[in-house]
């Protein structure tokens, strides 16, 4: 399923994001980042030691990443040239700023790309496993922000591809494409 915006050609496929064919790709991170678990696990094994080794430079170098902010290292053994790791809010309920740090997830990676020329840019679903955002919400709120940058004048990557691992993401995400 694909939509078409001013700037921007979104689409959404259904998949193991480590496989993509595609400039960056980006991952559910955690403020350490520390290998974790779900896709961040997937896509540092698939990454292998340079992507790694590139955590821990920035690690040393800043401390992490905080939620909402965005880094950048190399793709290591991907396909993807670049990984781009972002940090989602954890889901408290959705009155502690989950939203507003959700969509900044997707602004800093985008903004990010653009600023490393990326053409092509691959998301998983941020936060909609452990860190327990319901997936329906979460899905509204990537597709709304990148429908918003996508019409407006900023500078973003020209296919920006959802790569969504089981049906029922995928399901939400088609759903909510169609509603906007
Ligand atoms: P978070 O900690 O941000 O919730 P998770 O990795 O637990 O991140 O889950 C985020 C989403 O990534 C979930 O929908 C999960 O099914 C999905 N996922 C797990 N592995 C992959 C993969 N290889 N490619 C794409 N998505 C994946």
């Amino acid at each position: 399923m694909q939509k078409q915006f001013t700037q921007a050609k979104l689409e959404l496929v259904q998949g193991d994001i480590t496989k993509a064919e595609i400039d960056a790709i980006v991952n559910a991170a955690n403020e350490k980042l520390i290998g974790g678990g779900g896709v961040d696990g997937a896509i540092r094994r698939a990454g292998g030691d340079a992507v790694v080794k590139a955590c821990d430079v920035i690690r040393a170098q800043q401390g992490g990443c905080p939620t909402g902010k965005a880094v950048i290292t190399t793709g290591g053994n991907l396909p993807a040239q670049y990984i781009i790791h972002t940090v989602g809010p954890i889901w408290q309920g959705g009155n502690a700023g989950e939203a507003a740090l959700l969509a900044s997830c997707y602004k800093e990676s985008l903004q990010l790309a653009a600023e490393n020329e990326v053409k092509s840019i691959a998301f998983p679903s941020i936060s909609t496993g452990v860190y327990g955002y319901p997936t329906k919400n979460a899905a509204s709120v990537a597709l709304e922000t990148i429908r918003d940058l996508a019409e407006s004048n900023a500078m973003i990557p020209e296919l920006i591809q959802f790569v969504l691992f089981d049906d029922a993401t995928y399901s939400c995400y088609a759903d909510a494409l169609s509603d906007i």
